[in-house]
């Protein structure tokens, strides 16, 4: 039976109801993989072989009249930076390329008790530096939507196999909107949580401050019942907060009358795209017909949030991939005259070049003589943009927004020059450095045919909100409905 159309929520109910058996939920998927992902690529490991048995597992299971969970036998996709027990976790680096984790990811854990079928792992930006996955050290993930434009990044693989009905779930991770970012790009909705809402023990870290792992999904119900799932509090992760999860997917059909909504001015001016710009507001018209009501608002500093976030990120990230030196795991270069060769050449041989530019940076950005006119100012102007959002949380209840400032743009389009390839998250950033929830759902298409999105930020553990304007939004529209056709425009 074809059951890769069906969402997540369809499936896990048919499954439950005897009427599809986990592994036929798998074999669909997998012959999905087999006629797309030659073209598409969006994965970097399948694990046919698992998948099947954990299927078999689960049906089981199932057969002996016990309960398999809220993914029972629902197929997920989980981005290779989130490590994944006897199965490898690359990051799309060379450096890790041969690493395999003798772990579970507390995600990935929470995944199997839900009962969910791990499917493989995702292509992904070199460790996660990137908006459009052509950073990856192993290969380029392409859009479903169109083979010859990007599919955003960093979590691209998982965007790309959501769209192409290839997982019916995926992982992604978020530093600095690499869940929504993607999403917006493959026509699909993407969740960052709160920071501290999910676990990022076993998330390989790239800005530990601003990482956070969320769904990828074909609708806002799939998102919620993913996000329920991968919520909860960790003693692993010393930032995992200790707060009670609401029922995402009970609350999502709740009014949406008096909701304010709160329009950036910032976020629609010079740069944004027109066919994007009017996608969005016709969106927040049909949440305007739904009761809300919407006022303009100033997020003053976030003219400074891509310039804030290239010194915290890439702080953190050179002080985190220190570790990659050829000695405990991962790749070891063969050049290896002294120690002090043996991590210099490793480095140099197992990371890419945006990787490297990125640890100068944050090297650079952290040494003496330095740290206080760039680490310690950053963090400063990260105060003011995070006093932003409390001060617009006192007058409305959501953010309403551009995802990007652009459709999916050309593959090659922006490889060479890494500063506009950074501004493509002007919008996104922000939130990350705020610690704040947001979301991303299909707001519609352009004349190409390719998908747009549009991007709701919330107040500090109210996914919940956020989850239900997304909800009202697609219950008034079809965007979210269409698949792609998986070929060249
Ligand atoms: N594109 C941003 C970067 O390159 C964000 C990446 C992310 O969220 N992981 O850092």
């Amino acid at each position: 039976m074809e059951t890769h159309s069906l969402s997540a929520v369809e499936l896990a109910e048919c499954i439950r109801k005897r009427s599809v058996s986990a592994l036929e939920a798998v074999e669909s998927v997998l012959k999905r993989i087999e006629q797309l992902d030659a073209q598409v690529r969006a994965f970097v490991t399948v694990d046919a072989d698992g998948a099947r048995a954990q299927a078999r597992a689960l049906d089981e299971k199932r057969a002996r009249g016990e309960a398999l969970g809220l993914l029972g036998g629902v197929p997920v996709a989980v981005k290779d930076n989130i490590c994944t027990r006897g199965l490898p976790t690359t990051c799309s680096s060379k450096i890790l390329q041969n690493f395999v984790p003798p772990f579970d990811a507390t995600v990935v854990e929470r995944l199997r008790a839900a009962g969910a079928v791990i499917l493989g792992k995702t292509n992904l930006d070199e460790f996660a530096m990137g908006s459009s996955t052509e950073n990856s050290g192993l290969f380029v993930t392409r859009n479903p939507w169109a083979l010859d434009r990007a599919p955003g990044g960093s979590s691209g693989g998982s965007a790309a196999a959501v769209s192409a009905r290839m997982a019916s779930l995926a992982l992604g991770s978020d530093t600095g909107g690499s869940i929504r970012q993607p999403a917006s790009f493959c026509g699909i909705v993407g969740v960052k949580p709160t920071y501290g809402r999910v676990s990022r023990y076993g998330l390989v870290a790239f800005a530990s401050s601003l990482d956070q792992i969320g769904p990828l999904a074909r609708d806002v119900p799939d998102a919620a019942l993913l996000l329920r799932v991968l919520c909860g509090h960790d003693p692993q992760d010393s930032t995992s907060a200790d707060r009670a999860v609401p029922d995402f997917l009970r609350d999502l059909d709740g009014p949406i009358r008096g909701l304010r909504l709160g329009l950036p001015r910032e976020f629609f001016g010079e740069g944004l795209s027109r066919e994007v710009e009017d996608a969005v507001r016709q969106a927040i018209e049909t949440l305007r017909s739904a009761g809300a009501e919407t006022l303009e608002i100033s997020l003053a500093h976030s003219e400074y949030a891509v310039a804030t976030y290239y010194l915290v990120a890439t702080a953190e990230a050179s002080s985190n991939l220190a570790r990659y030196d050829g000695v405990h795991y991962g790749y070891r270069s063969a050049e290896a005259g002294d120690l002090y060769r043996l991590y210099a050449a490793t480095r140099r041989e197992g990371f890419g070049a945006e990787v490297k530019r990125r640890i100068m940076l944050g090297t650079y950005a952290l040494s003496s003589g330095y740290y206080d006119a760039y680490y310690l100012k950053a963090s400063r102007v990260r105060t003011l943009i995070r006093r932003d959002f409390e001060k617009a949380f006192q007058e409305v209840d959501v953010v309403v927004c551009p995802t990007a400032p652009t459709p999916p743009f050309k593959l090659g389009e922006k490889v060479d020059n890494p500063l506009e390839m950074y501004l493509s998250d002007i919008y996104t950033i922000s939130l990350n450095l705020a610690g704040l929830p947001g979301l991303s759902l299909p707001c519609g298409f352009s004349s190409e045919g390719l998908p747009l999105g549009m991007q709701m930020l919330g107040r500090a553990w109210d996914e919940s909100t956020l989850l239900r304007v997304a909800q009202a939004y697609q219950r008034r529209t079809d965007f979210h409905r269409r698949e792609p056709k998986v070929s060249l425009l």
